[in-house]
């Protein structure tokens, strides 16, 4: 039975003046003459969740979709943390945060992992979701009598715990940092680590550079290092992989292991699970609906809250926060892929700039997906930008006649003035109300919640969802698709990964997907291609090969080795030197 129902309007939408009010209108309790179920309070809609019944109807009837009411589940009664004002967003539960441990936060986005962490870094004061009369300290530390927060609360609180942030909107960080990097992270080098951060995640060569000139990779080490290098007992990392290939993200996660090893307790909320699965000493997996309320697990060993989070099913709450589990069942060849050529090159080579690349000669078929692996500067773009006719190669031949491109750039850019709706039905065109793009692409991505916004107005996620639609929408033989998992949270990259193996499915058409997500490349992948050489200086490309094949290639000169989760099939980052590394490296198996 459901316990309590909450009533949350969303302020950025909700538009009394101009929607005509039609929720209080039809609200039958209103109707009946309960008339503060659903008011105006100084032009602000407000819902008493005692007196709403819940029946919907003024869900239905907002023109802006600003209200949401929902069942929460029967457990978290009573345990809430935090509410943002009247009928605004819920968390229940909170992290704990336990002495030189790894703590990972897994979810989708907008269900409290970034309040949370604002609450434990004593950032944000938790209301214990009283908005009139908030709690004070005291009475906060009370309501968590007998768990493992009080005694953090409580130091808290007495602002005894020092805690670092390394905050995920890392763009921002040029707007508040300014000068060169090198005295940036000399003035704050209270541990004297400054050198040791330098050699790890290979930052030498930016040192003389003005922070405002990095690129994101780049800025991201050095945000990482600034956490690292300060003195602080709780250190919170909030999605330390962005914008890193798979070399950075391993290097990224030793320094944040000797975090530990300092004895120092993390707070790491992560997307690339390959990353977050290897760090974590335990896992609270938070669910809940975006924007509306978020619920933190209790802590669960690392590999269970995994699998938990890829099943859909939290068993402590008895709540199916997913209808699919994302699972990890191994392909063996994929029966869509015909010997039909949609593109074939030769040996290509181009110079840019003192960087050279050479790709070898290779042919991509209709129905499948190769995805191209290999670390950031070492021409995958490049190689995506011939391709798709941007660039011109010195030597050989594309053959690409004929043959229509769609493509999705690594950076993407709110350009366009209309609303998200509109550019999808330009792009589109009538595959916008086909099967396959009402169900596999705007409700799999959860795009219809911004069909009506304009695109300036949405996060860097949503974007990415509207760019990998756009793209997937177009009628193309070729799809060309360039990072697709940047900004998304775990549940959308794997969704991505499944619109885009749909889109040709059984088609004459072919994907190619440059990823960094160690789980989404095998989530996605056909063939692999491998990217190998030096960053900024040459590169050089396989042919397209079994997944298998290149997977091991790449992880041999990663350094890293992988074993299978016997219940879920799903790849796990083996310790290094552990039993299960030292038998994989003597196998020459990296990737199982
Ligand atoms: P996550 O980090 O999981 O994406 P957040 O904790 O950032 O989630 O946000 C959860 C929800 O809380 C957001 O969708 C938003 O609706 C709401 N929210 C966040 N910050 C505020 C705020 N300062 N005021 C009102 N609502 C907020
Ligand atoms: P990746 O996609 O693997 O990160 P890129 O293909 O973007 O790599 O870049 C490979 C190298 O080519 C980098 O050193 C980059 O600086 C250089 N490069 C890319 N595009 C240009 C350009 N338009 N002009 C000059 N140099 C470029
Ligand atoms: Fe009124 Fe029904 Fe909306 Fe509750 S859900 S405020 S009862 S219209």
């Amino acid at each position: 039975m459901p316990a309590k129902r909450i009533a949350v309007v969303d302020r950025d939408r909700c538009n009394p003046r101009k929607c005509g009010l039609e929720c209080i209108k039809y609200c039958p309790e209103v109707r009946m003459g309960v008339e503060d179920t659903i008011k105006l309070v100084d032009s602000t809609l407000v819902i008493d969740e005692e007196l709403c019944t819940g029946c919907g109807i003024c869900v239905k009837k907002c023109p802006f979709s600003a209200i949401s009411i929902v069942n929460l589940p029967a457990p978290v009664e009573g345990e809430e943390v935090h509410r943002y004002g009247i009928n605004g967003f819920t968390l229940f539960r909170l992290p704990v945060v336990r002495p030189k441990k790894i703590v990972g936060l897994v979810g989708p986005n907008g269900v409290g992992k970034t309040t949370s962490i604002s609450i434990l870094s004593g950032n944000l004061k938790p209301n214990l979701g009283r908005i009139d009369e908030e709690p004070d300290w005291e009475e906060i530390i009370k309501r968590f009598r007998g768990s493992e927060l009080q005694e953090y609360l409580r130091r808290l609180s007495n602002g005894e715990v020092t805690v670092i942030n390394k905050p995920e909107r890392i763009d921002k960080i040029p707007k508040v940092v300014k000068g060169k990097v090198k005295l940036v992270l000399e003035k704050i080098d209270e541990r004297n680590l400054l050198d040791e951060a330098i050699d790890l995640l290979s930052l030498r060569e930016v040192l003389d550079r003005e922070i405002k000139e990095l690129s994101g990779g780049e800025l991201q080490r050095v945000a990482l290092t600034a956490a690292y290098i300060r003195e602080g007992d709780v250190y919170v990392l909030d999605e330390p992989s962005n914008y890193l290939d798979v070399y950075q993200r391993m290097n990224a996660a030793k320094l944040i292991r000797r975090l530990q090893e300092a004895g120092r307790s993390v707070i790491l909320v992560e997307h690339d699970l390959a990353v977050l699965d290897y760090l974590s000493d335990y896992i609270h997996v938070l669910y809940g609906e975006p924007g509306v309320y978020g619920v933190v697990s209790y802590p669960h060993s690392t590999r269970e809250g995994i699998n938990i989070f890829l099943d859909g099913y939290l068993p402590d709450d008895n709540v199916r926060f997913r209808d699919e589990p994302i699972s990890f069942l191994q392909r063996v060849g994929s029966p869509d892929i015909s010997e039909k050529i949609v593109v074939s090159y030769t040996k290509l080579a181009k110079k840019l700039n003192g960087f050279s690349l050479h790709v070898e000669e290779g042919e991509i078929h209709s129905g499948e997906v190769v995805v191209v692996v290999g670390p950031n500067g070492i021409g995958k773009t490049t190689f995506v930008r011939i391709l798709a006719g941007e660039l011109k190669p010195d030597d050989g031949i594309v053959l690409t006649e004929g043959v229509k491109v769609s493509y999705k750039p690594q950076h993407v850019k709110p350009t366009y003035e209309g609303t998200v709706e509109s550019l999808l039905r330009k792009a589109a065109g009538s595959n916008y109300s086909s099967p396959y793009f009402r169900t596999e692409v705007i409700k799999r991505l959860g795009i219809e919640k911004l069909l009506d916004r304009y695109l300036d107005e949405i996060s860097g996620g949503e974007l990415q969802k509207v760019a990998i639609a756009t793209c997937l929408g177009r009628e193309a033989d070729i799809y060309l698709i360039d990072e697709p998992s940047a900004f998304l949270d775990v549940e959308a990259r794997f969704a991505a990964a499944k619109a885009i193996r749909r889109r040709i499915k059984g088609e004459d058409r072919a994907v190619i997907v440059v990823e960094h997500d160690l789980l989404t490349i095998e989530a996605a992948a056909d063939r692999i291609m491998v990217f190998r050489g030096t960053p900024g200086r040459e590169g050089h490309a396989s042919k397209p090969m079994d997944p298998r094949k290149g997977l091991n290639i790449f992880l041999r000169d990663v350094d890293i080795t992988f074993r299978r989760d016997p219940e879920t099939g799903r790849p796990r980052v083996n310790k290094p030197g552990s039993k299960m590394d030292q038998l994989a490296r003597a196998r020459g198996r990296y990737y199982p």
